[in-house]
């Protein structure tokens, strides 16, 4: 027997039209490439979202083609988050920190028929016109006099040229909700890229989720300023998420140093913001030695890649602001747990939580989670068995785009990351598993010694990566970038892991860089590190 309930299709053009209804004047800042502040409204974030959804009925654009963005956070990156995709086309952000050769590659497979660049892209949209056969049409993001300043590409359209003839009014397609609505592609660290494809139903799902108490916890009362680029997995979801909840949005468009984003945060009394470490690593960097303060930050998201304790606890004690420690990949949506307290956990003491706090978190309803061991046996919840972490759930990747092969073994997910979970529930990542560093049968973490090494005030940043050894297979070393006001060396590194690991897992050398290389997301580039120490030999 069925449910006597109606068979309402979860789709991404309802949220904009909640938001629309219902928080009409609430505001949508944006730090424009032009770097004047913009303010719109949700209204008219709707409105025109509608206006892109007739010029691609006008274009002739077909259900499901694919419509590229290659632009920052801001205002017309949002109206295009909910015309193209609720009018039933794909959404495909593209990430402009890419090589063009990989960027040609990724608009070639996904066969793009549209692409809107924000004019800072000008010179990569130069470059590869001419090898993207499938983009018909090419519209930049600005007006006609903007446009007209940059010779350099060519049969380009201006947006706001291209959205003014047509109405603000727009009947939404009544779509299947497992009709595909946007598309963002792995950074393809090893091989090539590969796209994961959402649906209408795994978006709105996953905005549902990221927005629960014990997640992102939004509030119509909230001002959230996600730092994480829209163009990296959908900024974590929370666009969708805020038209959802009807949130105050500030967008910080191509200026994500620490001044700007302290500025912005004080000037829009910004409660929530949401981004990788190494930016909040540059807001810390801007304020502390300052001296200054948040008046109304209260909560951050940090995730991507491992947050260093030491940034949770300068945020909690120097700043009073809590840090959500997350976890998530491009295959996730993104989100796959989050870091907050228990009730029972309430009575601990503050050391107690915050070992507590530096994990990657609770899974969240909608992800399930198991951690399975060499021979792929199910690991227990302990805390210190070690396994392969697997994920399933609404929001979690069956097949890349264009695979006809399943991505999944037994219905699971493997994430390629390595971590544990305790008998709650609390996962802690320990590597992603090509970085595990094993030595001697056993292995170590190499966060761990990274977040060691960062807690040391000489430090700016560390890189923990396995060097070969002939009896041991392979010992850690750390390579790391010192601060310059700091006359940091080798022996005073190596003997503040004394205290905080066990001897065996203390890194056999210390090697000191000028810089380590990021990847695309602002993840530190491991194998790019190890290319960089091929002759490097480990000390007797
Ligand atoms: P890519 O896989 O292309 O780098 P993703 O953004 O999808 O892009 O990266 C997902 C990976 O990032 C995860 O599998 C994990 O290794 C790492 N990651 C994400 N969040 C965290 C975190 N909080 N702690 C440690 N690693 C993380």
């Amino acid at each position: 027997m069925f449910g006597l309930m109606q068979k309402h299709s979860l789709l991404i053009s309802d949220l904009i039209e909640f938001a629309q209804l219902n928080h009409a004047d609430t505001e949508i800042i944006s730090r424009r490439v032009e770097k004047d502040i913009h303010r719109t409204t949700w209204a008219q974030v709707a409105h025109r979202s509608k206006q892109i959804a007739h010029a691609l009925d006008a274009a002739a654009v077909a259900t499901g083609e694919r419509v590229a963005t290659l632009a920052w956070n801001g205002y017309r990156h949002l109206e295009l988050y909910f015309g193209v995709s609720g009018s039933g086309r794909v959404l495909h952000t593209l990430n402009p920190r890419l090589h063009v050769d990989q960027m040609t590659w990724i608009i070639n497979h996904a066969e793009d028929h549209v692409l809107c660049f924000d004019m800072s892209f000008a010179p990569i949209v130069a470059q590869i016109q001419s090898r993207c056969p499938t983009v018909k049409h090419w519209i930049a993001l600005c007006d006609a006099q903007t446009l007209a300043q940059s010779p350099e590409v060519s049969e380009c359209v201006p947006y706001e040229s291209w959205i003014a003839p047509h109405s603000e009014e727009y009947i939404w397609p009544e779509l299947d909700e497992n009709t595909a609505s946007s598309l963002c592609y792995t950074s393809g660290t090893t091989g090539h890229p590969k796209g994961a494809l959402y649906s209408h139903r795994s978006t709105v799902l996953h905005a549902f989720g990221i927005a629960l108490p014990d997640v992102m916890n939004f509030s119509a009362k909230d001002s959230v300023l996600p730092v994480v680029p829209m163009f990296h997995v959908n900024a974590w979801g929370i666009p969708y998420a805020a038209a959802m909840v009807g949130v105050k949005l500030v967008l910080p468009g191509p200026a994500l140093d620490g001044e700007s984003v302290y500025e912005l945060i004080e000037q829009e009394k910004v409660t929530f913001a949401a981004g990788v470490p190494t930016v909040w690593q540059m807001l810390l960097n801007h304020v502390t030695p300052k001296g200054l303060r948040f008046k109304h930050l209260k909560r951050t998201v940090i995730g991507g890649s491992a947050c260093p304790p030491s940034m949770i606890s300068a945020f909690k004690n120097n700043f009073g602001v809590e840090v959500l420690h997350a976890w998530g990949m491009t295959e996730l949506s993104p989100l796959g747990s989050l870091c907050t307290l228990k009730n029972k956990h309430l009575n601990w003491s503050e050391d107690e939580q915050m070992a507590l706090l530096v994990k990657q978190g609770r899974t969240i309803f909608g992800v399930e989670m198991k951690i399975v061991g060499d021979q792929g046996q199910t690991q227990p919840h302990d805390g210190k068995t070690f396994g392969d972490l697997y994920v399933k759930g609404p929001w979690v990747i069956e097949r890349y785009f264009k695979d006809p092969h399943t991505a999944l073994k037994d219905g699971w997910f493997a994430t390629g990351d390595v971590a544990t979970i305790d008998a709650e529930g609390f996962m802690l990542i320990t590597d992603r598993s090509k970085d595990v560093i094993k030595s001697g049968g056993e292995w170590i973490s190499s966060i761990e010694l990274e977040n060691i090494a960062v807690a040391h005030p000489g430090v700016a940043m560390a890189a923990c990566i396995g060097m070969p050894h002939p009896k041991w297979d392979e010992r850690p070393v750390v390579v790391v970038v010192k601060r310059p006001e700091f006359d940091l060396s080798k022996e005073a590194l190596l003997n503040f892991y004394h205290d905080k690991v066990a001897k065996w897992q203390i890194p056999d050398d210390v090697i000191f860089v000028d810089s380590i290389p990021l990847g695309a997301t602002g993840k530190m580039l491991k194998t790019r590190i190890r290319e960089m120490l091929v002759d490097y030999r480990l000390p007797d």
